[in-house]
């Protein structure tokens, strides 16, 4: 489509600027300490369709560390080393409705297994279920599956890992009881190592996009088309996405903006627009990957400008999947 990227990008930085009004209204998460170094008035948006064409605004260069969104490509990891059956043996696929670090829901409900991958408990779960014996070994695919996609490899910040490391009685506690009740598959404290780094990967909005755009298309690279991710695992994480991905926000988010999305307590969010159609006045309806970045958040853990800002651009753009 001949897009008329000039036209575009006036828009889209005309509405960065008017939700970034909406980032006073958050609050910096604080519970890991380091988070709270972030500039709560960072708002930005990085969209890159399946076919390259991108758009950029607002505090685009920001690194963040990933936090949540961890969570999507571990689950897509265990999948791939484990089998999706294996996996969804050990861990559900139904929204919570309550906090995603919730203990309560894991006794009252007398669950065998956790709900989904996207709580903490159902992420601890899975990130027990990597191969390897060593934190480092258990991250290697996951490092790669990103410098596939990125084109580099991330790095780990250490500061951040280690901030919520010792913070971290809550994750400590849904890990004991994963160990009662027989989900871990990995000792406890290799488990939390290996998960609280894998919150601690350092990505910005362009990264997060560009590893949307591949679930967008189904897992395949966009330029040559080979299998990075297997439909049915890219799938299944998107529909996770949709259905669990945006915290106790999840159907209002499905509802209001209607595309799979993830987020993060550092204020990242990757979303991702199927294709659908072509249409030459409104873009990336052949498909795209979303990345946000804003620090301030609303009270249940997503970014309160991101969340305002792709509600808009979904709209404008005709984005919901449905
Ligand atoms: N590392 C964070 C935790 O488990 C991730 C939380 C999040 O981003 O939702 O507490």
């Amino acid at each position: 489509i001949e897009l008329n990227k000039d036209w575009l990008q006036g828009y889209v930085d005309d509405w960065v600027k008017f939700y970034s009004k909406h980032t006073k209204e958050g609050e910096l998460a604080s519970y890991i300490p380091l988070l709270t170094q972030s500039n709560k008035e960072h708002l930005g948006i990085s969209i890159t369709g399946v076919d390259g064409f991108t758009i950029e605004s607002g505090n685009v260069d920001i690194p963040f560390t990933i936090q949540s969104i961890s969570k999507v490509f571990t689950f897509i990891v265990a999948c791939m080393e484990r089998g999706v059956s294996y996996v969804l043996d050990r861990v559900d696929v139904e929204p919570t409705g309550a906090a995603f670090n919730s203990i309560m829901h894991l006794e009252v409900k007398q669950l065998k297994k956790p709900f989904n991958p996207f709580v903490n408990a159902g992420a601890i779960t899975v990130t027990s279920l990597l191969n390897g014996k060593t934190s480092d070994e258990k991250l290697e695919p996951i490092f790669q599956l990103m410098e596939t996609i990125l084109g580099y490899r991330p790095r780990l910040n250490q500061e951040v890992f280690e901030s919520e490391k010792e913070t971290s009685i809550r994750n400590r506690a849904i890990g004991y009881y994963l160990v009662e009740i027989g989900s871990l598959e990995s000792e406890l404290d290799l488990t939390l190592e290996t998960y609280f780094k894998q919150c601690s990967i350092e990505v910005c909005i362009k990264d997060l996009a560009r590893l949307g755009t591949i679930l967008a298309n189904d897992g395949k690279d966009t330029d040559s088309d080979q299998e990075i991710i297997p439909k049915q695992v890219a799938r299944l994480a998107k529909a996770l996405m949709l259905t669990c991905g945006m915290y106790d926000a999840s159907g209002k988010f499905a509802a209001y903006v209607g595309i799979p999305a993830k987020s993060g307590v550092s204020g990242g969010i990757i979303a991702v627009a199927p294709p659908r159609t072509r249409n030459e006045n409104l873009p990336f309806l052949e498909g795209c990957g979303i990345g946000v970045y804003g620090p301030a958040l609303d009270k249940q853990g997503n970014s309160i400008a991101g969340i305002k800002l792709l509600r808009h651009i979904a709209k404008q753009w005709d984005l919901s999947i449905f």
